[in-house]
């Protein structure tokens, strides 16, 4: 299947084939101008999928140059990103080439950066192994590292060549990283698509079980979502790309209050705030109890824990709102929050005080 993400001169395709991975050779040929593609990965991914990969490219009469990074969030970071840049130099790629990501989102987001300061900007494309990468990061042209200041804050809007989705490599990823891509894939539902948190709801299981057909659908959806939204508003310059953030911004106070480490996943705080927004929703008469009580419901059906406390949570309100403060979408001392009328009916709410926020988090930590 293909999704097209329409942007113009910049458009571009997203392929999703269960098997793709090995036979990606036709597909990335016209984007290896040399025979040659330099590829950037992790040391999970390298040894998991870069042999199948790189042997199907091989079988096309394309070499790869593999850079391996060592796994995880500490990764997206000034010196690699250098080091990474420096690599590429000196591997010879040229403007012309395109730089491969296979990874997560760490990798995605990286090596994107890389690419798009490489030469003033050289191709890349994503070929995203988490359901995570596959269902959100590696579509829209968001890239970044981490600064000391805080998570993605220096990076580029660089958008992909092309997205290549191979649904099956997901039989190897951790059922921990699964269920937390798994948040960003029921958001959509509940941005937009009420038919769509109706399917969640009934497929889920099956699909953090490993059902290669469910998590196959979830992903096309998901990518026609998401592909949707970026051509709609680009940079997020407007509200539509914004409601993307459902669940971030609660989500993110408390992976700054874990120091952005392993004790939360992205997507297990994204869960935990969705459930928050929902509760913040119905507490100021905008949306149904009964939605926010059912997208509670799902979302522990799927094994999310959602108290802030039994995920070893000591924190007062008033750090919550210390972190929220730091949020780069903190304009003239106020923040937008993504709030609902009801499932599949998200908006961006400008006029919540901050000080509401508070009082309605003193009573949830
Ligand atoms: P990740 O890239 O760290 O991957 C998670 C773990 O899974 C890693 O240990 C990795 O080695 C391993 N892994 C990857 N693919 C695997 C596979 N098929 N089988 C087994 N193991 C595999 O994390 P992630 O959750 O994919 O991405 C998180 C990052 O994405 C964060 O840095 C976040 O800021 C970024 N992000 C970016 C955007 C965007 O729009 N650019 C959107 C959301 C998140
Ligand atoms: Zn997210």
């Amino acid at each position: 299947m293909i999704v097209e993400v329409p942007l113009g001169k910049r458009a571009y395709p997203i392929h999703i084939a269960p098997g793709l991975l090995a036979n990606a050779a036709p597909l990335l040929g016209p984007l290896a101008p040399r025979g040659r593609l330099a590829l950037v990965t992790d040391s999970n991914v390298a040894r998991l999928h870069l042999p199948a990969f790189a042997a199907g490219l091989a079988a096309g009469g394309i070499a790869v140059d593999e850079i391996v990074l060592a796994p995880g969030e500490a990764t997206k970071d000034w010196a690699t990103l250098a080091q990474v840049t420096e690599r590429l130099l000196s591997l010879g790629v040229e403007r012309g080439d395109a730089v491969v990501a296979l990874g997560g989102g760490v990798i995605g987001d990286l090596t994107g950066f890389a690419a798009s300061i490489l030469r003033r900007g050289c191709r890349f494309v994503q070929v995203p192994t988490t359901l995570l990468a596959q269902v959100d990061s590696s579509v829209g042209g968001k890239t970044a590292i981490n600064a000391a200041a805080g998570k993605n804050l220096v990076g580029a809007f660089h958008q992909p060549a092309l997205v290549l989705i191979d649904p099956s490599v997901l039989a190897t990823l951790p059922v921990r990283d699964l269920r937390a891509g798994y948040a960003e894939v029921v958001k959509y539902g509940l941005i937009g698509d009420p038919g769509f948190f109706k399917w969640c709801e009934a497929n889920a299981a099956a699909l953090l079980a490993g059902d290669a057909g469910c998590q196959a659908e979830a992903v096309a959806v998901s990518c026609r979502a998401k592909a949707k939204v970026v051509a709609a508003d680009e940079r997020e310059t407007g509200d539509v790309r914004a409601l993307l953030n459902l669940g971030h911004t609660f989500g993110h106070a408390f992976e700054a209050e874990a120091g952005f480490s392993d004790r939360l996943l992205h997507g297990e705080g994204v869960a935990l705030g969705m459930a928050l927004a929902f509760d913040l929703s119905a507490a100021r008469g905008l949306c149904p109890a009964e939605d926010a009580a059912r997208v509670r419901a799902h979302l522990l059906a799927c094994g999310f824990v959602l108290s802030p406390k039994a995920l070893g949570f000591e924190v007062s309100a008033a750090t919550l709102l210390h972190h929220m403060r730091q949020d780069k979408k903190m304009k003239a001392g106020t923040l937008p929050f993504i709030l609902a009328r009801g499932i599949g009916q998200a908006f961006v709410a400008r006029d919540v005080p901050l000080g509401d926020v508070e009082a309605f988090l003193d009573g949830v930590v």
